[in-house]
């Protein structure tokens, strides 16, 4: 027999938004449960020093998320590890369930789920994923001491992960469709004046080039947008960076989405689609895209839902 858990409020995911939204509606006196999924911590874990988070002008992402778990627990929030694989909303209370087994009812639910890194789906990049492919740098940049490394974007994320991949690799080629990036200017400026970094503009990522046994990345093949004309850069990594997709498969037909698939919020609110349903930071929002402004929806989230089930009684 499965077992149930009833609260009045459960959080799925454990970023930024749904931390802070656990710590609001805890000090509400909810007794929400919070589910991390299966990225505790969310997207900020995958990076190093984050320079943006009001009060600390220098901070390890892992660690920020680290402090911010523990001040939901003071608060204190249950937390459970456990992926929610099903979300039933036609019924009253909302039921979730878990990859544990556990089946999860809840009044209000806060979506929280934040988002993924994007890939360019090439078969080659499927290929060696793992083996040479990765859109991680910070897990997986160690392993390239001394190497050539590709990283593909023009983000943030692209540009962090180039500075960052420095430290060990002997050269970056970062590799961009444009000749203009989108990343922050102070960003742009460290990239520049990168000794290790070389810039490709107008390129994009043709295919990873490699060996078979043991599986493992040799080169990458660029091609100019422009001209058509086909580069090989020899390297050893290739990072992808070219973005992130909101996490919504628990709700993708379930509630109404906007911008090609992210969550549609009542503006200036939290709630969506369905009552008692309410949504924060990456997975509804297509612009900011943030820590501050995802923890700034998961307050707004636990105080919507506050709101909701005051009604309801
Ligand atoms: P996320 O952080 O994406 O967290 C989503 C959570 O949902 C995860 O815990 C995941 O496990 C959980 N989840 C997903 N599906 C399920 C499920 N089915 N069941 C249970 N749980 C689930 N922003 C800044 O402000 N400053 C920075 O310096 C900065 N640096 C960044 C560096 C990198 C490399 C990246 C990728 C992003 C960076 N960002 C930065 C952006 C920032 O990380 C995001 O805006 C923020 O993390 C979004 O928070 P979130 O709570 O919406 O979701
Ligand atoms: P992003 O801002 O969406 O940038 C994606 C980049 O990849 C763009 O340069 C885009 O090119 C390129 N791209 C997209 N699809 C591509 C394809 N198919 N082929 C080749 N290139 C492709 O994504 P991000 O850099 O991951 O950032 C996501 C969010 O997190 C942003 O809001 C960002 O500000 C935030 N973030 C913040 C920090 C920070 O504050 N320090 C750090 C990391 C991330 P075009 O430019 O041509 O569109």
């Amino acid at each position: 027999m499965p077992v149930t858990r009833h609260t009045k409020v459960l959080i799925i995911g454990s970023g930024p938004a749904g931390y802070t939204a656990a710590v609001y509606a805890t000090r509400a006196m909810l007794k929400p449960i919070l589910v991390q999924g299966i990225e505790p911590g969310g997207q900020l874990t995958t990076t190093t020093e984050v320079e943006n988070w009001p009060g600390d002008s220098e901070v390890q992402g892992p660690e920020l998320m680290l402090r911010m778990e523990a001040h939901a627990k003071a608060m204190g929030t249950e937390i459970i590890g456990d992926i929610i694989t099903q979300l039933n909303l036609d019924q009253s209370p909302f039921v979730a369930k878990g990859d544990s087994g556990t089946v999860y009812s809840a009044d209000a639910v806060i979506l929280a789920t934040g988002a993924r890194a994007k890939w360019l789906g090439l078969p080659s990049e499927e290929k060696f994923k793992g083996f040479g492919v990765s859109a991680c740098a910070t897990c997986d940049g160690f392993f390239y001491r001394g190497q050539e490394i590709v990283v593909v974007g023009g983000g943030n994320t692209a540009v962090e992960e180039a500075l960052f991949l420095t430290k060990f690799a002997s050269k970056v080629t970062l590799v961009h469709r444009r000749d203009e990036l989108r990343a922050e200017k102070i960003l742009q400026d460290r990239l520049f004046k990168h000794p290790k970094i070389e810039t490709m503009w107008y390129n994009e990522l043709a295919e990873v080039i490699g060996a078979d046994a043991p599986l493992g990345v040799e080169a990458a093949r660029v091609k100019n947008v422009t001209t058509g004309k086909i580069t090989e850069i020899a390297c050893k990594g290739v990072f992808i960076a070219i973005g992130h997709a909101p996490a919504t498969e628990l709700v993708k037909d379930v509630l109404e989405m906007h911008n090609g698939g992210y969550v549609k919020v009542k503006a200036g609110s939290t709630r969506t689609s369905v009552p008692g349903i309410f949504a924060a930071g990456d997975l509804t929002d297509h612009i900011y895209r943030q820590a501050v402004t995802s923890a700034g929806m998961g307050c707004m989230a636990a105080l919507d839902a506050e709101k909701f089930l005051a009604e309801q009684e």
